[in-house]
């Protein structure tokens, strides 16, 4: 089986308001999940515009992250309070933990992303954490959210900073896919890598418009914000467990291991993954093209204000063991980096990130 959309999608600038009597059709007492308090207003006008339609509308915020402690917790006033959908609004964690949870009880969800930040409001995937924001795994879900609400007002107040991560997450999405799968012998597949490849191109060209005129919602402004929350969801959804990730998310996956002070966004991390493993694949599949593809991201990364090294994410390789235990989940069994057409050992990674952070690299 496979979930390729959510069911109904609502977009543009008046899309809460318009999908207001969709959701009063499927749900009588929502559970309105969240999680920082700088969205707290749009989940309150979400609360009221609910109640103004005579709902029993109850709220919950996630305490840490999309974590087991919060699952279980939320699960309970689920349950304690006979709700019959969770409407998740916030970025990545919120989403994926609204998914999750609807999932478990089989009750429907609706996603309103409240940032350009990631695709999560489409998927039918979660990805759990520790509370302390440590990767653990993902979760193939049942089906994608109900009802998705990509309301563009909404998006827009959200800091810039959530659309560069964006954009970093939704880049690789062209990067890992098509040196995962596209020897796969499926038409489906091979169609998503190329929507994903025009995904790229589109970033690349509008992108560093659309971080610059957040405030004007122009056209290079919402391109990009479908791209990263729409776009990037429909090639998850086409191209389904085929259409891997590889070394980026990964990385990604391993940098969350170590415990850091300033908390950066999973695209933010992604990011610097793609850069390493282009130079991965420039160092063990003869990927000639791995440099130039290098110097072409980080001009787009500089104007995004994205970090390009793990120091830029808060992490000295060199100190603690934090090399060893970077390198160590990468090459754990169950790694994402095995998708990649090669053998990649702990050694290698172990150098890749070595010379790549004393920038030996020469790019
Ligand atoms: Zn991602």
């Amino acid at each position: 089986m496979q979930s390729i959309s959510p069911e109904t999608i609502f977009r543009g600038n008046d899309a809460w308001q318009k999908s207001l009597p969709h959701i009063i059709k499927l749900t009588k007492s929502p559970l309105i999940l969240g999680r920082g308090i700088h969205t707290n207003n749009l989940r309150n006008k979400i609360f009221r515009d609910l109640k103004n339609q005579n709902l029993n509308v109850k709220c919950a915020n996630l305490r840490f992250d999309c974590c087991y402690e919060d699952i279980s917790r939320i699960n309970n006033i689920v349950l304690k309070n006979n709700i019959d959908s969770v409407i998740a609004a916030g970025g990545g964690k919120v989403l994926d933990a609204g998914k999750y949870i609807s999932d478990c009880l089989d009750i429907p969800c609706i996603t309103v992303p409240l940032s350009a930040s990631t695709c999560a409001g489409w998927t039918a995937l979660s990805n759990i954490y520790t509370k302390y924001g440590q990767f653990i795994k993902d979760v193939a879900l049942g089906s994608c959210p109900k009802i998705l609400v990509y309301d563009h007002k909404f998006i827009q107040t959200a800091p810039s900073r959530t659309l560069a991560s964006g954009i970093a997450d939704a880049l690789a999405k062209w990067y890992e896919s098509s040196i995962t799968s596209s020897k796969i012998d499926d038409g489906l597949v091979q169609q998503a890598i190329q929507i994903s490849r025009v995904l790229r191109d589109q970033l690349l060209i509008d992108g560093e418009k659309a971080f610059r005129s957040q405030f004007e919602n122009n056209l290079s402004w919402r391109n990009t914000v479908e791209a990263c929350g729409l776009t990037a969801g429909l090639v998850g959804g086409i191209g389904g467990e085929k259409c891997r990730t590889a070394a980026a998310h990964a990385i990604h996956n391993a940098i969350t291991q170590i415990i850091t002070t300033n908390k950066f966004l999973h695209g933010e991390i992604v990011g610097v993954g793609l850069l390493l493993q282009l130079r991965l694949e420039g160092m063990k599949n003869n990927n000639k093209l791995a440099d130039q593809s290098i110097k072409q991201l980080l001009v787009l990364m500089k104007q995004l204000n994205l970090p390009t090294t793990i120091a830029q994410l808060g992490i000295n390789v060199f100190e603690n063991n934090n090399l060893e235990k970077i390198a160590d989940f990468t090459c754990r069994d169950k790694s994402e980096i095995h998708f990649l057409p090669f053998e990649i050992n702990k050694q290698d990674i172990v150098e890749l990130i070595r010379n790549f952070e004393q920038q030996k690299i020469k790019i």
